[in-house]
């Protein structure tokens, strides 16, 4: 059904400030899998947990605590991603703009611990140079320790006679109360030990954050600088979530200068088995469904029938195994809200598509969408970009055409046992990138499609966005780019050029022209079990040029919360709440 213009016009700031409290439902927990078995506390924590009233014991419980983490991230393996932009002064904007960029996606293991934190001085091309020497293909999933997944440790023997504590003051870090602490190795404690501040929640005693850096440094290597939050994933328990590092004037060889910034993440804790094994029994509730009566139910599907059955058990398979390995999100509001969109699109050009168009999100940074049969795919990067609601319908519609036209999915991907491959091996297998000639008639479809819709007004920001795009895609190769369907830039061609004529100049020094968002404004992510819900914080006014930062990484600063404690203690008195957590992640 068509939303009114009303409706469609107000979806946008829906996509902005949708409250989408009701991801976690009942069902979808009682339909979990056997999860990850953790103890929530330790018997010692019941008992002290109450009871720690001096400093003393605040710091022996946390280090109990660190300990007792460490033992259970051994027993975890969540996704960490991680992307970087190299920075370089932008004299016109008067701040600093990414110059180039890096990107990586693994799998934590920590079962055989974690000893290289180390960035050594790289010999000729910075610090890209040195993480692809440690990966054979940047993208290809390897089972980490590397790198900037390290910084979810703080010691790994975390012992109360390596350091001095200074008390600093109790903090809220969003409704979650912290005493804050400095942290200093003590002399001849050993390389690599932490120095900086901590955070310690007062209920058990867990540290929810750690910010500064590894010290001692050994000879010809350096420790970067890095801001780690936790989060309270399971009761009484706080693991990694985001990381934020970055070095401005990191002196390294031969005068050279490290300046950069740097988000990671972590999600995929609890990944679940999606135990589909009767797909073969499925195939015939798949076919297309119009009215059936009892004589027709009893007989073989025709062969048309059998033909879209077929492709579309290749669609299921992939979509569960890219759900199982944590890449796809479950199903969920944000697919709600991409599929009005979408279905939008359908009503006001007739379209009637059977299988229903279905939209799912890819949990990935990169900018990319392609489809999976009837399934349409965003990533999360691209959600965070996209500047308003015509630029999300461009994408989509892009993506519509393509199902619109036949464009097919490989069939061999019916067969379940091609699903069988380990998940680091997913990017070889599965390529949904579409051919020159496809991705052309597809642009040219969904121009058509666009013109007939509500949208085909206010397309000038898309353009504007793709403009953005090819500005920022010499610079930002690693985010610019799909890493399983299609690019927005194929070659020299930009994805739905035609936009591009009726669209401003983009000029990134103009504050009120908002071109593309920062990455991480939109989608937020449970790291546990991957739902998604859309960040509520209204749009922050922006007052210079440099704040717009178009495709660029900024520091976390989530809002803590306790598992279950969904409303935040009335008794607090304001003044004692976090003066500056800025609004967004
Ligand atoms: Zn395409």
């Amino acid at each position: 059904m068509l939303h009114s213009p009303f409706a469609l016009f107000a979806l946008f700031a829906l996509f902005l400030a949708c409250c989408a409290a009701s991801v976690l439902s009942p069902t979808a927990r009682a339909q979990a899998a056997p999860e990850p078995q953790l103890q929530t506390r330790d018997a010692a924590t019941q008992q002290a947990s109450a009871a720690a009233a001096s400093f003393d014991q605040v710091v022996d419980r946390a280090v109990e605590r660190e300990h007792f983490f460490m033992a259970q991230m051994k027993q975890l393996h969540p996704l960490v991603e991680t992307y970087l932009q190299n920075l370089k002064e932008d004299k016109e904007l008067g701040a600093p703009a990414p110059s180039s960029d890096v990107y990586f996606l693994g799998r934590l293991d920590m079962s055989e611990g974690t000893d290289d934190r180390t960035f050594t001085s790289p010999t000729t091309a910075g610090l890209g140079k040195r993480m692809l020497s440690k990966l054979s293909n940047v993208y290809s999933m390897k089972f980490l320790p590397l790198g900037f997944a390290q910084m979810v440790v703080l010691d790994q023997d975390f012992q109360r006679r390596f350091y001095d504590f200074t008390f600093v003051r109790r903090e809220f870090l969003g409704e979650v109360r912290c005493v804050v602490m400095d942290v200093a190795p003590k002399k001849d404690s050993g390389k690599g030990r932490f120095l900086g501040r901590i955070w310690i929640e007062d209920q058990d005693y867990n540290i929810v954050r750690f910010n500064g850096t590894y010290y001692p440094h050994p000879r010809a290597s350096y420790y970067l600088h890095f801001d780690s939050w936790r989060q309270n994933l399971r009761p009484g328990i706080w693991l990694p979530a985001l990381i934020y590092s970055e070095e401005s004037d990191l002196k390294y060889r031969l005068g050279q200068t490290l300046h950069y910034k740097a988000q990671t993440r972590l999600w995929g804790y609890n990944l679940k088995d999606l135990r589909r094994n009767s797909e073969f029994t499925e195939i015939t509730v798949d076919a297309p469904q119009a009215v059936q009566d009892q004589s027709q139910k009893a007989q073989d599907a025709t062969p048309i029938e059998a033909q879209r059955a077929w492709e579309r058990q290749a669609e299921i398979n992939v979509l569960d195994r890219l759900q199982q390995i944590g890449l796809i999100a479950p199903e969920g509001e944000i697919d709600k809200v991409l599929q009005t969109v979408v279905n939008n699109m359908m009503v006001t050009n007739n379209l009637d598509i059977q299988p229903e168009v279905k939209c799912r999100v890819l949990l990935t940074t990169p900018l990319e969408s392609f489809t999976i049969g009837h399934t349409i795919v965003v990533s999360r990067g691209m959600i965070d970009v996209l500047p308003d609601e015509a630029s999300l319908a461009m994408i989509l519609t892009h993506e519509l055409a393509h199902i619109a036209l036949g464009h097919h999915l490989n069939t061999k991907l019916a067969f379940n046992d091609r699903m069988f491959f380990p998940d680091e091996r997913t990017f070889e297998r599965m390529d949904f990138a579409r051919d020159r000639g496809e991705e052309e008639a597809a642009d040219k479809r969904a121009i058509e499609l666009l013109s007939n819709s509500p949208y085909k007004d206010k397309l000038s920001n898309a353009g504007l966005f793709l403009k953005a795009v090819q500005a920022r895609a010499p610079q930002l190769k690693n985010l610019i780019r799909a890493h399983l369907g299609d690019s927005l830039l194929n070659g020299n061609a930009t994805r739905m050029s035609s936009l591009m004529t009726a669209s401003p100049q983009f000029d990134p020094k103009k504050a009120d022209q908002l071109a593309a968002l920062p990455l991480g404004g939109r989608v937020k992510v449970d790291p546990w079990n991957n739902q998604l819900e859309l960040i509520k914080t209204k749009p922050v006014a922006i007052t210079t040029a440099a704040e717009k930062m178009p495709f660029e990484v900024t520091p976390f600063f989530p809002f803590l919360t306790r598992l279950g404690t969904a409303i935040p203690e009335k008794a607090v008195p304001a003044a004692e709440k976090t003066a500056a957590a800025p609004t967004g992640q």
